[in-house]
């Protein structure tokens, strides 16, 4: 792996940009906050079933029924799978994940999976509103000592898959995200290394075979020097995209491996 700058220069760097950003970041910060607060009583229709709703987000009802599935079961407190217990969770067992902990909104099941299936399939770009409130809203039971430094790292798509959106559905998840917590979002960090075709078929490809395909799919050409790094993602299955991103973030020095998805497929329908 090529670095771009030996680790205590890039370290002192890092420190240097997190310095030099703090006056106008923080008025940034203060600017956002305003208009969240603005947008966020903003009359608007829910995504879902299009009764009246705040700010582009769900109703009251539809954010109880996307929210409920998680919250009647035990989920894995590493990779977020539901229903598993912590210590017994299947996937955790079958690979230690080279993330430390990941963060999921909702299940990947309904109605959850028509809203994403809408912003992801029908280019109804404002719907990742109502996505990153509810990445948000998970994430503020859980926020971490170090939420202050760390960067939110998307997961890059790949060149068919762009050509196909035309657009990135993870970045504009973390652009939500850091709306609503403020962490810094840097898409430069983690980059597709090649095009291997395995994207295509994915979905049809059992948990070992993608790990096997991820595996070579990342690439990150910096130091990150005990970086603080939160993946992002809008869907995740097996975990295997996560833990490929999560293995080469750590090779390159990362501290601190997480992850926040809009939602995370059940045990069962997978
Ligand atoms: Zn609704
Ligand atoms: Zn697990």
């Amino acid at each position: 792996m090529a670095y771009l700058k030996p680790g205590r220069e890039h370290c002192l760097a890092a420190r240097r940009d997190i310095d030099q950003r703090g006056a106008w970041w923080l008025a940034w910060q203060r600017v956002q906050a305003g208009l969240r607060e603005v947008f966020a009583r903003l009359p608007s229709t829910c995504p879902l079933c299009q009764d009246p709703a705040y700010g582009g987000c769900l109703c009251v009802l539809c954010r109880q029924d996307v929210l409920a599935s998680r919250l009647a079961f035990p989920c894995c407190e590493r990779c977020g799978l539901c229903p598993a217990q912590a210590s017994d969770c299947p996937d955790c067992i079958a690979l230690v994940p080279a993330f430390e902990k990941v963060i999921a909104a909702c299940d990947y099941a309904f109605p959850a999976d028509q809203l994403i299936r809408q912003f992801k399939q029908q280019h109804r770009f404002q719907h990742s509103r109502a996505l990153a409130a509810l990445i948000a809203q998970s994430l503020q039971g859980a926020m971490p000592e170090w939420w202050g430094q760390a960067w939110l790292v998307p997961i890059p798509a790949s060149r068919q898959a762009l050509l196909r959106r035309g657009f990135n559905p993870a970045v504009e998840l973390a652009r939500g995200v850091q709306v609503h917590l403020g962490a810094r979002v840097r898409t430069d960090i983690l980059l597709r290394s090649r095009e291997t075709g395995a994207e295509r078929v994915q979905k049809r490809l059992q948990r070992s075979q993608r790990l096997q395909a991820a595996g070579q799919a990342f690439v990150c050409r910096q130091n990150l020097a005990q970086a603080h790094i939160v993946l992002v993602d809008d869907v995740m299955t097996t975990g295997a995209t996560l833990h490929a991103a999560a293995s080469v973030l750590r090779q390159a020095g990362a501290k601190t491996v997480w992850g926040v998805v809009a939602a995370r497929t059940p045990y069962h329908v997978r």
